[in-house]
């Protein structure tokens, strides 16, 4: 994957209002500039049973073998990877990939989804969209 911004900044939108922003790249935690609420934006590993009503992150998530993400939503904008157990009515947002033992519950809605051998899907509805071309950012010739 192609890095175009510095690794001091990130670009995050707000899971409450969609509003777009820059932020450090270490930040854990920010309040959105537009609608002042409070966004989770780091990487989020689950180690054990969680349990959440509407788990949300700009960063990227990780389900532990021995992990298990249970909420009525999960939205993680990084993505998510899962090798524990998932259960939630749905899923959005970045790519998904389940490992060998991973075991999934709920509709998912990504932009790609890989599965390795043996991992489980219980159940779910799954819609897996291709990014729009107005995100394709043309390539700029430096010569
Ligand atoms: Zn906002």
């Amino acid at each position: 994957m192609a890095k175009k911004k510095a690794p001091t900044q990130r670009d995050v939108r707000c899971y409450h209002c969609g509003h777009e922003h820059v932020i450090a790249a270490r930040a854990s935690r920010v309040s959105c500039p537009k609608c002042a609420k409070s966004l989770l934006v780091e990487d989020v590993t689950i180690k054990s049973t969680e349990g959440w009503a509407h788990f949300k992150t700009c960063g990227r998530v990780t389900i532990m073998a021995r992990g298990k993400l249970v909420a009525q939503t999960i939205e993680a904008q990084g993505g998510i990877e899962v090798r524990g157990g998932l259960e939630a009515k749905s899923y959005r947002g970045g790519p998904v990939l389940l490992k060998k033992s991973a075991v999934w519950r709920g509709d998912c809605e990504a932009p790609s989804l890989a599965i390795e051998a043996g991992a489980r899907v219980d159940r779910g509805w799954f819609v897996i969209t291709a990014p729009s071309q107005e995100e394709v950012e043309p390539v700029e010739d430096s010569a």
